[in-house]
């Protein structure tokens, strides 16, 4: 074992359904750590260090992870996982991971952390995977919006989002109106040690964040009045920023992503009406795309404070459901797509009523392109002959 490396074993073991989910959140807890690994039996945690740790640090490091298991294990049991759909053993021809190839062909290239640029083939099957899920918004006659890539910081403070989902925030920020300030910017601004080099009041106050998700803006944009209409249905398509910290290691979490959704707002029944007409109409379609997938109930990676009582709510209400691609050459699953139900929490929050005075519902099938696209390359590959005849078809 290395000097960089460090084990710990948790206090009391971590149960199997919480390893990956306790795993993500390792990531945040200490800027020492660059990887975290649980073990399988949830009884061992090693970590990756940037550098060595005396023995103070690795104590104060080892208590910070012990309140971490605590906090989102103590009391947790174990959710009944519901599979709606049952595709995996569909066979597909590719067990590689696809990313050398990408990198070497040109089609994928990092700018930062995260932040990647992607080139034709990839482009044109994010395009087409698009178009599938533009045929699912046109089949309930979505309308069509444009949402802004930034959020509204005092809009997502309405709707609890800083208590959930603190730790993938990506703010924005500029310069404060200032000439001195605006000056010596200027004059000394440059990038050293992996970051910016500006002191750090130059900057302004946060007023917007980037957008962590897409069918906030319109919730947002309805806020504080009746519904103009009985029910909504809405497809829009944005670019999203979740902060993985150092999960942030391949095509599978990026910082900067491209989600396509539909959205529904009205009663109760029907946005749960929408959410199944919804999911059952993409069903034929990841078939025909050839997709090796299933369909399982899920929750959203809450954060550790949050994380044990707002995860066993959404299992509970079977608020979530994943779309989950198998990832051969890891014998794993990433969720490409995802079918939500909110509720009426977004219809009390922001005060938008139904017709008889009641909140509002809302509902979305949201699909990442950029994911969508990686979970075919890795079970199809990058040579077109390999491809099913309709993506071939497409793209020829
Ligand atoms: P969610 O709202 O978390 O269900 O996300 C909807 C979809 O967005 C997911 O199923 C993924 O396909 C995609 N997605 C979410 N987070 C990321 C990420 N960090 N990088 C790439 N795609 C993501
Ligand atoms: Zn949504």
């Amino acid at each position: 074992m290395s000097n960089n490396t460090l084990e710990f074993s948790p206090s009391t073991p971590i149960p199997a359904h919480l390893v990956s989910q306790v795993q993500s959140k390792l990531a945040y807890v200490d800027e020492s750590i660059t990887a975290a690994h649980v073990a399988e039996t949830g009884d061992q945690i090693t970590l990756q260090l940037r550098a060595p740790l005396n023995k103070v640090a690795a104590a104060s490091l080892n208590s910070k992870i012990q309140i971490v298991v605590e906090m989102m294990t103590k009391g947790s049991f174990q959710p009944k996982v519901e599979v709606l759909e049952d595709y995996r053993d569909t066979p597909v021809p590719y067990d590689r991971d696809p990313m050398d190839e990408l990198v070497a062909s040109g089609e994928v290239s990092e700018e930062e952390t995260g932040v990647f640029t992607f080139g034709p083939l990839f482009s044109r099957l994010v395009d087409y995977f698009e178009s599938r899920f533009l045929e699912l918004a046109a089949s309930f006659g979505a309308q069509p919006y444009r949402f802004p890539t930034l959020m509204s910081a005092r809009m997502l403070d309405r709707v609890d989002y800083f208590r959930a989902f603190p730790h993938s925030l990506t703010f924005a920020t500029h310069l404060r109106a200032d000439l001195d300030v605006i000056n010596k910017f200027a004059e000394q601004a440059s990038y050293e040690d992996g970051g910016l080099n500006a002191s750090s009041d130059s900057f302004s106050r946060v007023k917007a964040v980037l957008s962590p998700a897409v069918c906030y803006h319109l919730y947002f944009s309805l806020a504080d009045r009746p519904l103009p209409a009985e029910n909504m249905i809405v497809t829009g398509v944005g670019n999203c920023f979740r902060y993985e910290s150092t999960n942030l290691t391949s095509l599978e979490r990026l910082w900067n992503f491209t989600m396509r959704e539909v959205i529904f707002i009205g009663s109760k029944d029907f946005v749960l009406e929408q959410r199944e007409l919804a999911r059952e109409f993409m069903r034929p379609i990841f078939e025909e795309l050839g997709f090796a997938y299933h369909v399982e109930s899920a929750n959203d990676p809450f954060f550790i404070g949050e994380f044990r009582k707002q995860a066993a709510f959404q299992n509970a209400f079977q608020l979530k459901y994943e779309v989950r691609a198998r990832l051969p050459f890891k014998d794993d699953t990433l969720a490409i797509g995802s079918y939500n139900y909110h509720q009426d929490f977004f219809g009390r929050n922001l005060n938008i009523t139904l017709s008889d005075g009641s909140p509002i519902h809302t509902g979305c099938a949201a699909f990442g392109l950029e994911r969508t696209v990686f979970a075919f390359l890795s079970q199809y590959g990058l040579d077109q002959n390999d491809w099913p005849e309709v993506v071939k078809e497409a793209l020829s």
